[in-house]
């Protein structure tokens, strides 16, 4: 028995004989030609095909895994087309006199290279997609099409690292799982791995003549474990039936309404703090995203995020949302979250201190890049924008006017955003609740975070666990606070929803909706449990 670690891409247990994806030959021959016109009109038909390919691909992944992710075959068609990479190709095979075969794959290379070194993670991704399509193109040279791994019984599927299109072609009721030696959480693949509820794990080191061999991936651990014990495979089976029977259940959830059994609705979000996570709403049937903490772009850099970067990121996640609500929170760090570069003076008080809000307004250059970006990407899905641990009116009122100064400076580009933006407040502060009224009255929604509510509610430090038995989450003041917002946002036509963790919390889904919620927020496998409580509700 032989264990190897990794990173899990996407949760679930999976057992079963490994098979090891059959590439094609990469053998690509330099190979002289004279004549240029014809090599020139052979690489013009490959493209056409590998277009009409990729046009099919995007149906069938259209059909397989919803619009969101099909979209990445209607991106590869675009870099087919695209004049520079199409440009190189050209002037290799003119200028080289090379075959066609050698210039997109020299083509693919350079440009991958390019796309690698590039700063941006998400450009960085792109260096994947350059050379899947380049392959493509090669194959449709060489007459070979895309690669066959057809398999006759469920396998897991260990790669090197697997493209988009070579996950999409899988027989998804043929694969297990997927293990992959290279790969990254926020590739594409990733996401479809998620989509499809098929556990993965990436960067796993794990060696080359596993073929065929018995083995448990634990998506749970990050973790594949090969020719196990009996004892530890008997483990694995309890394990796995279990999952099984709750996602089965579970299941049974999706494509329904989140409505009580006397006809109330509420909105059920997930909670994500990057774009990584968002196949995981989608695969939990959420309506949309109802906090998405972008504190994580700025703490997974060593410098400010810049604009485009931002954009970018924000961007991806709208565009795989597909028109589903998104909401963005504005950068909450300080207490708990601290960022070296962002050099924040040691304090006595943290969780009291210069956070969140506090920050941004003080630090304005630092906010209004988040504001313009955010905007941006608004022009590209359902953006709105919610600013966090707000305690009085004087504050939402500088948000608001920064947020028109960003919309003033767009315009003045004639950059296109949502003008309609929907803005609102996070009420985690007792503050805000006491004056919920009038802050109602700037605002199109609130957002009750119940982590920090709690907190200053009971005035008990959520990092601090020698404080445990003092801590109740179901206080009663917090119920009260959390009652008092729902009546002051909707006496003022404000929505209100809840996305801390207690908005998850089970045994206090009924009270909620009883209280009047609009929507809850959560991690996203909490989804479909919740929805099954209120469906139940009478
Ligand atoms: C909260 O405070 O409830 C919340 C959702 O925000 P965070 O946990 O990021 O502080
Ligand atoms: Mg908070």
């Amino acid at each position: 028995m032989e264990n190897f670690t990794g990173k899990a891409a996407y949760q679930g247990i999976a057992i079963g004989k490994i098979a090891e994806m059959v590439k094609a030959d990469g053998a690509i021959r330099r190979e002289h030609i004279d004549d240029i016109a014809s090599e020139l009109e052979r690489l013009h038909a490959a493209k056409e095909q590998a277009l009409s390919e990729l046009k099919a691909l995007y149906q069938k992944a259209l059909k397989d895994v919803g619009e969101a992710h099909a979209e990445i075959f209607e991106v590869h068609q675009m870099m087919l087309d695209d004049d520079d990479y199409n440009e190189s190709i050209e002037e290799i095979i003119k200028e080289q006199k090379v075959n066609a075969e050698y210039a997109v794959a020299t083509t693919g290379d350079n440009f991958a290279d390019m796309f690698a070194s590039m700063e941006d993670e998400y450009m960085r991704g792109r260096a994947a997609d350059v050379k899947d399509i380049s392959s493509r193109l090669v194959a449709d040279l060489m007459g070979g099409g895309a690669d066959a791994n057809n398999f006759t019984e469920p396998i897991i599927l260990v790669a090197d690292d697997l493209a988009p299109s070579e996950t999409v072609q899988l027989d998804k009721d043929m694969v297990l799982a997927f293990v992959t030696r290279a790969g990254s959480t926020n590739s594409h693949t990733a996401i479809l791995a998620r989509t499809m509820n098929i556990p993965a794990l990436v960067q796993v080191d794990i060696p080359k003549d596993v073929d065929g061999k018995l083995a448990i991936v634990d998506g749970m651990k990050g973790k594949v474990i090969i020719d196990p014990d009996e004892d530890t495979l008997a483990k694995y089976q309890v394990l796995q039936e279990k999952e099984e029977e709750k996602r089965r259940l579970l299941d049974e959830m999706k494509g329904k309404e989140t409505v009580t059994k006397s006809g109330r609705h509420v909105h059920l979000y997930g909670n994500i703090g990057g774009v990584g996570d968002v196949g995981y709403v989608l695969e939990n049937d959420g309506e949309g995203v109802g906090l998405f903490r972008s504190e994580f772009l700025y703490l997974s850099d060593t410098d400010y995020p810049s604009e485009e970067k931002q954009f970018q990121a924000y961007k991806q996640v709208a565009e795989l949302l597909a028109g589903k609500q998104l909401i963005i929170r504005t950068l909450d760090i300080g207490a708990d979250k601290q960022i070296d570069y962002f050099k924040l003076d040691k304090e006595e008080n943290p969780a009291l201190g210069f956070r969140a809000i506090r920050i941004c307004l003080t630090r304005e250059e630092v906010f209004m890049t988040q504001l313009r970006a955010l905007l941006r990407a608004s022009a590209y899905g359902n953006i709105a924008i919610m600013f966090p641990m707000i305690i009085s009116k004087w504050e939402v009122e500088t948000c608001l006017k920064m947020l028109n100064q960003a919309k003033a400076e767009l315009d003045a580009h004639d950059v296109p955003y949502k003008k309609d933006i929907s803005v609102g407040i996070m009420i985690e502060t007792p503050a805000a609740v006491l004056i919920a009224d009038e802050l109602a009255e700037l605002v199109d929604f609130f957002s009750i975070g119940t982590n920090d509510l709690t907190q200053y509610t009971c005035a008990i430090d959520r990092q601090n666990q020698h404080l445990e038995r003092f801590f109740d989450a179901h206080h009663p003041a917090v119920l009260k606070a959390i009652q008092m917002t729902i009546d002051a946002g909707h006496r003022h036509n404000t929505w209100v929803g809840i996305c801390g963790e207690l908005g998850a919390d089970p045994e206090l889904t009924e009270v909620f909706v009883k209280m009047g919620i609009d929507e809850l927020s959560m991690s996203p496998t909490s989804i479909l449990r919740t929805r099954k409580i209120i469906r139940d509700m009478d």
